[in-house]
């Protein structure tokens, strides 16, 4: 796709392949940063297949409990639902929760959902075909506040204390989807094909959106990294190609036009998306015809 000509209908209407690359203003064909992530989220999700088929011991287990290279590493919703459970906290889980909160507030907290999830990107080619039924007029949007993702993630704990057990991972689609793909088939993945189809026929990247605990827990790291998504006032148009692309809209909210008089007395032509929520997927650079966003790293200045 040429995200230099583009228009926005044709955004929605492009076919899917081609949004995994664009040309420059040279007329040179790149990778988009979608086709990068999803190299990544292939990759690591082969790491641990062949980790268990071939017995390389490079990437061992799943997406909630892991070694990479014997090393520790654990899913922090899924320590939080060990420790509410349990009343104790291993060694073990201590050194592989440390290491993933540590990684990812370096690189942006909910990168993990927009580089790792294999869930991610199942819900992101939803999501394509969830906007073309949309922009057709066959189904609606249903949009909720993303907010109510609190509240799951504290029922989600909550019933891990009452029940002593990790109940939220017997409907967590990252594990179904995570276990489906190192030991092969189960019922289970079912449920994720059922969640799924709500997402395209009903609400756009529901689960990710308003349920997710194991997103919203990311999403703590991602407000206070220092990784953010920086936008420039200057460059943008306001085309709103952005606000129909991000998967996390409301993240974009300070972009809107109305907010430029307020910049300019401010004397900002440059602002940070600082809600935790962002996933770090560039989706925004994908679209961006005036290429007005970039990746910053800000260690001063975040709040
Ligand atoms: S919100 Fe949950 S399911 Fe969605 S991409 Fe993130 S971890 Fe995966
Ligand atoms: S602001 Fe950009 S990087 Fe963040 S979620 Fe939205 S599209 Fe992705």
């Amino acid at each position: 796709m040429d995200k230099y000509s583009w228009s926005v209908r044709e955004l929605i209407n492009a076919p899917l392949w081609s949004t995994l690359y664009y040309r420059t203003k040279e007329g040179k064909i790149r990778p988009t940063w979608r086709f990068w992530r999803w190299l990544s989220v292939i990759i690591i999700n082969v790491a641990f297949f062949l980790s268990y088929h071939i017995d390389i011991q490079f990437l061992e287990g799943t997406l909630t409990g892991s070694r990479l290279l014997g090393f520790h590493l654990i899913d922090p919703f899924a320590a939080l639902e060990i420790l509410a459970a349990e009343h104790e906290v291993h060694t073990n889980i201590i050194i592989g929760v440390s290491t993933i909160v540590g990684f990812y507030f370096l690189v942006g907290g909910k990168a993990f959902c927009g580089w790792v999830c294999p869930y991610g990107l199942l819900s992101e080619i939803g999501e394509y075909f969830h906007q073309k039924l949309v922009s057709k007029h066959i189904i609606k949007e249903h949009k909720f506040n993303p907010k109510v993702r609190y509240i799951f993630w504290a029922i989600f704990l909550a019933a891990a204390a009452i029940d002593g057990y990790m109940v939220f991972e017997v409907i967590n689609p990252v594990g179904i989807l995570s276990r489906f793909i190192v030991y092969g088939w189960s019922l289970a993945i079912v449920w994720v094909l059922v969640i799924l189809l709500i997402e395209i026929f009903y609400s756009r990247r529901a689960w990710c959106k308003y349920v997710c605990p194991i997103g919203t827990t990311y999403a703590f790291i991602g407000w206070v990294s220092p990784m953010k998504v920086q936008w420039d006032m200057d460059k943008c148009d306001h085309c709103a190609a952005c606000f129909i692309a991000c998967p996390e809209e409301h993240v974009l909210e300070r972009f809107k036009a109305k907010y430029d008089e307020e910049r300019k007395e401010k004397g900002i032509t440059k602002e940070f998306v600082k809600d935790g929520d962002c996933i770090m997927c560039a989706r925004c650079f994908d679209v961006c015809h005036e290429d007005a966003y970039n990746f910053e790293f800000r260690l001063k200045n975040l709040v």
